[in-house]
C-alpha cells in the first residue's frame, strides 16, 4: 500500500505533509522523530516540529505506524505493524533490529498469571550490546589491563 492508500484506508485526509512523514518512517525503520523532521524538511522545505510530533502520534493511534518507547532512549517509529514482532536494542549505540516473535502469533509469551485478562499482545525489548559495541568494550578492557 502507498502512503496515500494507507491514509485513505484509515479515513484520514491525505496531505503532502502526512505522506512525507509516512514515507520517511517507511524508508527508515526504527527512526526517531528527529530523523523524520529532517527527512520531511528536505522533502517539503519547511515543517513545524510540533506538526510532525502530532502526525506521528495520530498515525500511531490509527496503527498505520508503530511507536516503540525503549526506556532511556527516544521513541522510535516503524511502518511494520500488526505482526507482533519484537525488538533487539543495543544499550550503547541504540542499534535496533526486528526480531520475529517466538511462535508466530500473538501473544507469543504467556504471562504466568493473567489476572483474568484477555491478553492479545506481548511487547518485548531484548536489551544487549551489538557486535561493534562489544568489540569496543573488549578493546577498552584490554587497554585497562595493560
Ligand atoms: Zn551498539
Ligand atoms: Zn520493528
Amino acid at each position: 500500500m502507498t502512503a496515500q492508500e494507507k491514509l485513505k484506508a484509515s479515513k484520514l485526509s491525505v496531505t503532502a505533509q502526512r505522506i512525507a512523514i509516512l514515507d520517511a518512517v517507511t524508508a527508515n525503520p526504527h527512526c526517531t522523530a528527529d530523523l523524520v523532521i529532517k527527512e520531511v524538511k528536505s522533502e517539503l522545505g519547511k515543517v513545524s516540529k510540533q506538526a510532525v510530533y502530532d502526525t506521528l502520534h495520530l498515525l500511531s493511534e490509527k496503527e498505520i505506524i508503530r511507536c516503540i518507547q525503549p526506556s532511556g532512549f527516544p521513541s522510535i517509529f516503524e511502518a511494520r505493524v500488526k505482526d507482533n514482532h519484537h525488538h533487539l536494542i543495543c544499550r550503547e549505540c541504540n542499534e535496533t533490529h526486528d526480531v520475529d516473535c517466538a511462535v508466530g502469533h500473538a501473544p507469543c509469551l504467556t504471562p504466568k498469571e493473567d489476572f483474568g485478562f484477555l491478553v492479545d499482545e506481548a511487547e518485548v525489548i531484548y536489551w544487549g550490546y551489538c557486535p561493534a559495541c562489544l568489540e569496543k568494550m573488549k578493546a577498552k578492557k584490554s587497554l585497562e589491563k595493560q
